[in-house]
């Protein structure tokens, strides 16, 4: 469980921090506060319990005075279907339709109402605002989001791309258009342990490479991304895999985990790969690899490109991914800087280069934030 607090009036950061291993063996939070990081292990058997000890902690270190001062909280939600296109402020209702998502996204939507209902018996007067993951990428044409399979399954299930990342992808087209104009054409990849690439036309998502389920699309950590379909019938029949073995195989136990043989974690591949690791060195190709066919395809899909944005772990602190794809787009006129690569500065492009490249560290936090402070600002005002 991940959290930021913000002030309200100055938008200024207050605290941040991660729960860690919650339910599990040596749970742990993390907080970091004028400039100070600590860890603290804590009992923690559950989410409810963590946002209890959340809450002292605030208390404790002095960062709030009272729990009154919580005027808002923000959630993430991971799936709002074809309901959720905005910021949501939560009441029942949502709350019921929230659950009914969890169908689409059983390891995600229960785990965040769970955070929600948490957060609502200890802070009663804050007002909950539901941002949702999906979102973003409700601008999508039905040519895109729909799957060449029968049609009535698209009414019968909802199946259908909806594609996730999207406080990411929104985050990143606001901060781009705030500091470089919109852009007409923009392909962002969001690369971390969960990896998509969204193109946007205007600041708006036109395609992403995350469909039904997050397991689409780009090589990730553990998880495969796009495969032949039939490779799922085919094991289960070979290896007598039951549904839930072959959802672990796809999602926990392939990508660059599936493929070094030792870890999820690119920092560790990269590593390994300059020591000669020829498993880690595959890995490496074929996450460049996913990319540079997603981002190619994308350039086709869009027309052109006037913004290549990276960001996320790989892609705000991998120069090696960066130069990996970015050479391949030469043929563009895409030309990038490789001190400012490897310096990670925000503008990676060169001067003579005809697409810009950026490297943005994403924060979703922020932007349920201000999803947040908007909501409160459409209150109506007690006389
Ligand atoms: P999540 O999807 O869980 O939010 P992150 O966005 O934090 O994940 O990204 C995690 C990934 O970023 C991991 O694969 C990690 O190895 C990678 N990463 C973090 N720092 C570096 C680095 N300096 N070089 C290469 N990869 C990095």
């Amino acid at each position: 469980m991940k959290f930021q607090i913000y002030d309200l009036e100055t938008s200024k950061l207050l605290a941040k921090g991660i729960f860690e291993r919650i339910g599990i063996d040596h749970p742990t939070l993390t907080i970091s506060c004028q400039g100070k990081k600590v860890e603290q292990s804590s009992i923690i058997a559950n989410h409810h319990e963590a946002v209890q000890e959340l809450m002292q902690t605030l208390l404790d270190r002095g960062i709030i005075l009272d729990l009154l001062e919580i005027v808002g909280v923000g959630h993430r939600v991971a799936h709002g279907g074809t309901i959720f296109t905005k910021p949501t402020v939560v009441t029942e209702l949502v709350e019921a339709k929230i659950e009914e998502l969890a169908e689409l996204a059983p390891l995600h939507n229960p785990i965040n109402l769970l955070g929600i209902r948490a957060f609502k018996s200890y802070l009663p007067q804050a007002l909950e605002v539901a941002v949702f993951d999906t979102a973003f990428h409700q601008t999508m044409e039905e040519a895109y989001y729909t799957y060449p399979i029968p049609y009535e399954y698209r009414e019968k299930y909802g199946i259908r791309r909806y594609g996730f990342h999207g406080i990411s992808h929104q985050y990143i087209s606001d901060y781009v258009t705030e500091h470089y104009g919109l852009p007409e054409k923009m392909i962002c990849a969001h690369l971390g342990n969960g990896s998509s690439i969204c193109a946007m036309k205007n600041g708006l998502s036109y395609t992403t490479s995350m469909g039904f389920t997050p397991t689409a699309g780009l090589m990730m950590g553990t998880r495969c991304g796009d495969i032949d379909p039939m490779i799922v019938s085919f094991l289960e029949k070979h290896e007598n895999f039951s549904g839930n073995q072959i959802d672990q195989v796809i999602n926990q136990k392939s990508g660059l985990r599936g493929i070094s043989g030792f870890s999820s974690d690119m920092r560790d591949i990269e590593l390994a790969a300059t020591q000669g690791n020829s498993r880690a060195e595959l890995a490496l190709d074929i996450f460049a690899n996913r990319v540079i066919e997603l981002v190619g395809s994308y350039i086709s899909s869009l027309n052109g490109l006037d913004v290549l944005v990276f960001t996320a772990g790989i892609g705000e602190h991998s120069a090696t991914i960066r130069k990996k794809v970015c050479q391949r787009l030469t043929f563009l006129g895409l030309d990038i800087d490789d001190k400012k690569n490897q310096d990670h500065a925000e503008e990676i492009s060169s001067s003579n280069s005809k697409i810009k490249v950026l490297v943005i560290p994403t924060n979703e936090e922020w932007l349920i934030a201000q999803a947040v402070k908007e909501k409160l600002e459409q209150l109506p005002v007690l006389a």
